[in-house]
């Protein structure tokens, strides 16, 4: 794939969507021959009008916005400049109860998502969507999907397809919306099958979870299985740098980065092939960056956290949500010449770190040492509170004992077999890590080897806790 092609493409797509309540956005289309000043410009005098609808839409139809939004003039905001004198709001917002916070009859609401909250005393997040919301988020997609293939070419997604408007079903109907033909893959269970199917329906795009395309490309590789791949989307968890360049590697191909999240509508900010920073969805959402402790808003080149501010959502508007994660503005001009804002590679929250033998770990950390090791296919991380101890277990690529043959079990005819060990001698030489793996002090490392592909997280990856004895407070029963 020719990359003036897809630089082109990029500026193209990204302001085509922006259905919902304006319908502003849908006439507002980037000229990536106009200078980039001028596009923002445009940029901005629509996201203030599209602001300004979306602070009187939650005003009018919701009891919670009603008094949040009280000290807020009739007509809304003058300038972008002053967005920071709204009140900010946190995922507690939630406990107020979906009713509170919709926006449209529940009769429009085509669809509620319901997450769980880690904290103890949150309520379940419950986020609802109309049609519009769903097809702004659509088209969005169908722009990042215009980066991985051509109309006409196959893309899989690697997400549970089966659920109606959640993110897999939206990424194989954002395909169609583009051209592409959408294969709906899931979560990987069998990665001779994936691969087969793949080859078979010539696939240049894959979406899917970081680690699930990581481990596929490293087993493709080990067993000499060469596809077409053209262009990969990672998302809905941390992408480590070394995890991307390798599948970069591995296929020869351009691999995307994008942050998302239920709230922000799944679709968030995605990186240019220039690589250097995720384009914030500017015509949906505004973002901002603040002070985790005070509140106050950070300069460019800050890190903080993470505030979104919904444009056009029609169910449930989000004005200045606290989003837990941390990243920053990234200051400078993109050199693709995009004018939309950027931001750097998101960082999970602090809470997702743990302590094990005095030292502070955490997935993201885990992943850029442990993926960056030849013939590691996966791992996960488990902490023992009792020990104080961090349990790694790695899976790596191929057999303990590759010399021995099994002849017992029930496989191809030997002709067939011959074959197929013939096109694919696995790559004996990429399987040499043992001797590589780090020793962190607080950590027990177990390695299992793995001929095939077995996920151990099926969706994002966090430390978990082992199951056992806790120790017992004494004030409790
Ligand atoms: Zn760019």
């Amino acid at each position: 794939m020719g990359f003036s092609r897809q630089k082109e493409r990029f500026h193209s797509v990204n302001f085509q969507q922006g259905t919902g309540m304006t319908q502003l956005a849908y006439s507002y289309k980037i000229n990536p021959l106009q200078p980039p000043a001028a596009e923002l410009r445009r940029l901005r005098a629509l996201q203030l009008t599209r602001l300004n609808a979306t602070i009187a839409h939650a005003r009018a139809h919701s009891r919670f916005y009603q008094q949040h939004l009280a000290g807020v003039a009739p007509n809304g905001l003058a300038s972008l400049e002053d967005l920071p004198t709204l009140p900010l709001m946190d995922a507690g917002v939630f406990n107020h109860g979906l009713e509170a916070l919709l926006c449209v009859s529940p009769a429009e609401v085509s669809r509620i998502v319901t997450l769980e909250t880690s904290g103890a005393t949150g309520e379940p997040k419950r986020v609802a969507f109309t049609a519009a919301d769903q097809q702004a988020t659509r088209d969005y997609f169908a722009a990042g999907m215009r980066m991985l293939a051509d109309a006409g070419e196959a893309i899989a997604v690697l997400y549970p397809c089966e659920r109606p408007g959640g993110l897999g079903a939206l990424l194989l109907e954002a395909c169609e919306q583009m051209g592409a033909r959408p294969l709906a893959i899931g979560i990987p269970n069998s990665f001779a099958a994936l691969a087969a199917s793949l080859g078979r329906e010539q696939a240049r795009g894959l979406v899917g979870f970081p680690q699930h395309v990581f481990s596929f490309a490293r087993w493709c590789e080990y067993n000499r299985i060469k596809l077409k791949i053209s262009g990969v989307l990672l998302s809905a968890d941390n992408v480590a740098a070394t995890l991307r360049n390798e599948i970069a590697r591995i296929w020869n191909c351009d691999v995307f980065e994008h942050f998302g999240m239920t709230e922000s509508g799944y679709g968030g900010a995605v990186d240019c092939p220039h690589h250097q920073g995720l384009h914030v969805r500017e015509s949906d959402l505004i973002v901002e960056v603040i002070d985790p402790l005070s509140g106050q808003p950070r300069a460019s080149g800050q890190w903080g956290e993470l505030v979104i501010s919904t444009l056009g959502r029609e169910a449930m508007p989000l004005l200045r949500y606290r989003t837990g994660d941390h990243s920053r503005l990234l200051t400078g001009t993109c050199p693709c010449g995009s004018p939309l804002k950027r931001i750097s590679s998101v960082r999970p929250r602090a809470a997702e770190q743990i302590i094990a033998g005095g030292q502070t770990y955490s997935m993201a950390q885990l992943e850029e040492s442990l993926f960056a090791l030849p013939g590691v296919l996966d791992f996960k991380a488990e902490l023992d509170d009792r020990a104080s101890e961090l349990l790694i277990t790695v899976q790596l690529l191929g057999d303990p004992e590759p010399k021995q043959e099994s002849s017992e079990q029930c496989s191809p005819k030997p002709d067939e077999r011959r074959d197929q060990q013939l096109q694919r001698q696995p790559d004996q030489s990429i399987q040499k890590p043992l001797l590589q793996l780090p020793q962190w002090p607080g950590t027990r490392t177990i390695i299992e080897y793995s001929p095939e592909f077995r996920p151990y997280y099926p969706a994002k990856r966090t430390i978990t806790r082992l199951p056992g004895v806790r120790t017992a407070s004494p004030s409790s029963q």
